[in-house]
């Protein structure tokens, strides 16, 4: 019988160890990068990023300790895919993906396949994070939102972030409008390029002006329009978050929950606001186990061992493949 605190890590092995195997016996170009550089060392790669899984799932099993560990893992997935990005257009093309390059800022998953009318690998593997696990693509996943954590410190502030809904529709209309406009337009791939530049200094700035001062994601929670698109298709999977009735409404949870999801209003409520992304940091401020997960007819505990066991086992694996 295996030990109860290894059932969890086992399982985050076996399938970060089946869905990187997948890739690895894909016969065209490798896309484990080890193998890239010495033929069958691509298995050994996996091996290892599978038993970091299992070692980040060791962690994160015990609410209290998921915060300090998804701002760690968080950070290392964002440094690995940007070291890499860097390295690649440094002339070592073997660190990039296709050699394709496509602009590391969230917005052009969306705007990208509106200018150029065709679908991207980015948009493809963003849909399929969603389908298999809801939001978590803006909690583990995104390389660009792991500096919004960052920007905003370590227990956030009570403040209510106004205007949300108003804020993010009218930024993600505006997002479509311009790329279609830019698309009928024919203006030039280097123009449009310098607009969504443009777009994402704007969002590091924001970061840094607002994210730091508040304590909250605001890039992520107001500005950002993929994020916006999360909040909202999040739901054809399953998983959610409720607050049971033992809450006591003493407010404790507010101060984890850097995406402004868990205000008075949303516990009086029992369940988190719309831009809440499953993250479970607030798991950790709740002294009455009041907030769970929900899977289908699942019991509580067993619903959040299987979102652990889905979302660190992609992130371990998008480690691994995460690159442009
Ligand atoms: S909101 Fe945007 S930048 Fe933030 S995590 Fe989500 S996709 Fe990334
Ligand atoms: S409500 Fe909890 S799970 Fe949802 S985003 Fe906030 S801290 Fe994360």
């Amino acid at each position: 019988m295996i030990n109860k605190n290894f059932r969890l890590p086992l399982a985050v092995f076996i399938l970060t160890f089946i869905l990187l195997a997948f890739v690895q016996i894909k016969p065209e170009r490798p896309m484990i990068l080890a193998e890239r550089f010495l033929k069958g060392s691509g298995w050994a790669e996996i091996f290892l990023i599978s038993c970091y899984g299992a070692f980040v799932a060791f962690k994160m099993q015990d609410p209290m300790n998921v915060p300090h560990w998804r701002k760690i893992t968080w950070t290392i997935f964002s440094v690995v895919f940007f070291t890499q990005l860097i390295i690649g257009l440094s002339g070592f093309e073997k660190f990039l993906m296709t050699g394709k390059l496509h602009l590391p800022i969230p917005m052009m998953i969306l705007a990208g396949p509106i200018y150029r009318g065709q679908l991207s690998v980015m948009t493809i593997l963003f849909l399929s994070t969603i389908i298999l696990t809801g939001p978590a693509w803006c909690s583990q996943l995104c390389y660009f939102g792991a500096f919004d954590n960052l920007a905003s410190g370590g227990k956030t502030s009570k403040e209510i972030l106004r205007y949300k809904g108003a804020i993010k529709t009218t930024l993600l209309v505006l997002v479509i409008a311009m790329a279609l406009i830019l698309r009928w337009l024919n203006v030039s791939l280097l123009v449009s390029t310098f607009i969504a530049i443009g777009f994402g200094i704007v969002g590091i700035a924001i970061m840094i002006l607002f994210s730091v001062k508040r304590k909250k994601m605001v890039h992520c929670i107001l500005y950002c329009p993929i994020g916006t698109i999360v909040n909202v298709f999040k739901h054809v999977n399953p998983f959610r978050m409720y607050i049971d009735q033992s809450c006591t409404l003493c407010m404790n949870c507010t101060k984890f929950c850097k995406y402004d999801a868990l205000n008075a209003q949303d516990i009086k409520n029992l369940k988190p606001s719309i831009t809440c992304t499953l993250c479970g940091d607030c798991l950790a401020g709740c002294h009455h186990n009041s907030i769970k997960y929900k899977f289908l007819k699942m019991k509580p505990e067993h619903a959040r061992n299987l979102y652990l066991i889905l979302t660190i086992s992609l992130h371990a694996a998008c480690i691994a493949m995460a690159r442009i």
